[in-house]
């Protein structure tokens, strides 16, 4: 009979492939049990639309498996999504875990439809969701999904959320009613953001999905100031990318210190009706290739999708009207996706400790001044060589993947951009530019404490 910390050690070898470090470090396997031969656990995911669950539940069996005197394992995914919520900012956003803004750099790129299929495949991995439409300009959430809303105030004094498909919605269109034409512009919009996040009973949500106006100017910014984002998403068109329009989005999220969780693409392919092969609207491959010269995740492309325009006007998403249709199943892929971004944008913020007070670039490499006093000298190319992104360490077994003679001696860093609050991305000499460096590796790096 294997004893708990023999279970646990076993364990180790299983890597979660976003957060890099294994499931034991990570505290996700609860209650374990042994009975004789038998042993049984939890793995206890950031999120109920964790993409790779079943390839670590097969890990994780097997490993436990492998050890002498186990005949039987049972492994129980479950999951608690991580976040944090804001009680600073009053009830209203009390119990939110994570927001999730949804920007574009201009309208008509279908952000509204991917912000509303967004919120409902998280709900349908059984997760509490939230939409807000902030969208002054079109606020189209509530014709996508057919509700009209009478607002109540609750008996705390928080307006409530209308109730649609399981989702708790807000829209500017509640309160403008459809055929107004909603003139509100700049300090309107974020008084009414500020009314939105402090007047509205949210209770508590897994994920409370924003849909901001299009456009990176001081209407977005303001609003995206006046909630605590915790990650946000950029939805583009092939045409756009042409014109460094999702370019101009993460710029704005890098001034105002929200991550960018990544880029979708929208309508950039088409499935075709008779052989159902995929074929690219548009040629290039432009958002992959803005993604990886700015270091962001592709969260992948949405066809265009005669079903998913349907869904929109018939007041039923896609994703509830026909599951099956080509953009429903690309819209579970990339919820599945944004989940794993914010699960790794939580870890990582709940690991930052120390942040730099002053971060300067040197002829050497970086050089790192600590809001606790402490200094820190890196060499660019021992920086090169530390890279954690996914083209540099194996996201499944942890292992380097990077070849130390593959980097240049004189290698040096071009650019260092935050990440949110808890890291930075650099830029490299020799054409890299996809490695997160988070503050506390850093810190790990310099051997100071994290
Ligand atoms: P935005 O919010 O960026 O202005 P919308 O979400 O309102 O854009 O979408 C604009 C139009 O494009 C809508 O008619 C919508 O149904 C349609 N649309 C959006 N995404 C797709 C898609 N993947 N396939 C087909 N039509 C789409």
């Amino acid at each position: 009979m294997p004893s708990e910390k023999e279970v646990l050690e076993a364990l180790r070898v299983v890597i979660d492939p976003d957060l890099r470090r294994d499931i034991v470090s990570l505290d996700f396997v609860k209650n374990v049990k042994i009975d004789g031969e038998k042993v049984s656990f939890d793995v206890e995911l950031t999120t109920p639309a964790c993409p790779v669950k079943e390839q670590l539940r097969g890990q994780a069996h097997d490993a436990v498996a492998g050890l002498a005197g186990v005949s039987d394992v049972q492994v129980r995914m479950t999951s608690r999504v991580r976040g944090r919520p804001s009680p600073e900012l009053g009830k209203s956003l009390a119990e939110v875990r994570n927001i999730i803004a949804v920007a574009s750099g201009k309208g008509g790129v279908g952000k509204s439809t991917v912000a509303l299929n967004l919120a409902v495949a998280l709900h349908r991995t059984g997760a509490s969701v939230g939409l807000m439409d902030v969208d002054i300009y079109g606020p189209s959430i509530p014709t996508m999904l057919a509700t009209v809303g009478e607002l109540v105030q609750g008996p705390d004094g928080l307006i409530q959320p209308i109730e649609a498909g399981g989702l708790k919605i807000m829209s500017m269109g509640f309160l403008a009613g459809p055929d107004t034409p909603v003139v509100w512009r700049g300090p309107m919009a974020s008084k009414m953001v500020q009314q939105f996040s402090a007047g509205v009973g949210w209770g508590a949500l897994d994920y409370l999905v924003l849909d901001l106006p299009p456009g990176t100017g001081d209407i977005q910014i303001t609003i995206t100031q006046s909630a605590p984002i915790t990650g946000a998403v950029i939805v583009t068109t092939p045409q756009d990318v042409a014109l460094g329009v999702s370019a101009r989005g993460l710029k704005m999220f890098e001034q105002v210190q929200v991550p960018v969780l990544g880029i979708v693409e929208n309508m950039g392919v088409m499935a075709c009706p008779h052989c159902g092969e995929s074929i690219r609207v548009f040629p290039g491959d432009g958002v992959e290739e803005v993604c990886r010269r700015n270091g962001v995740p592709f969260l992948g492309t949405i066809p265009l999708d005669p079903m998913a325009a349907e869904g929109g006007d018939a007041g039923l998403p896609v994703l509830v009207r026909t599951p099956e249709a080509p953009s429903a199943v690309a819209f579970r892929e990339f919820a599945g996706r944004v989940a794993q971004q914010l699960s790794v944008v939580n870890v990582a913020d709940s690991e930052t400790s120390h942040r730099p007070s002053k971060v300067e670039l040197t002829e050497t490499g970086l050089i790192v001044d600590w809001d606790d006093g402490a200094h820190s000298e890196h060499g660019a190319r021992d920086l090169r060589l530390a890279c954690p992104c996914a083209g540099c360490i194996d996201e499944w077994s942890g292992e380097k993947k990077l070849e130390a003679d593959s980097v240049p001696a004189d290698v040096s860093v071009e650019n260092a951009a935050p990440v949110g609050r808890y890291g930075l991305s650099l830029a490299f000499s020799d054409g890299h530019t996809t490695g997160i460096y988070t503050f506390r590796l850093l810190r790990e790096l310099a051997g100071l404490k994290s």
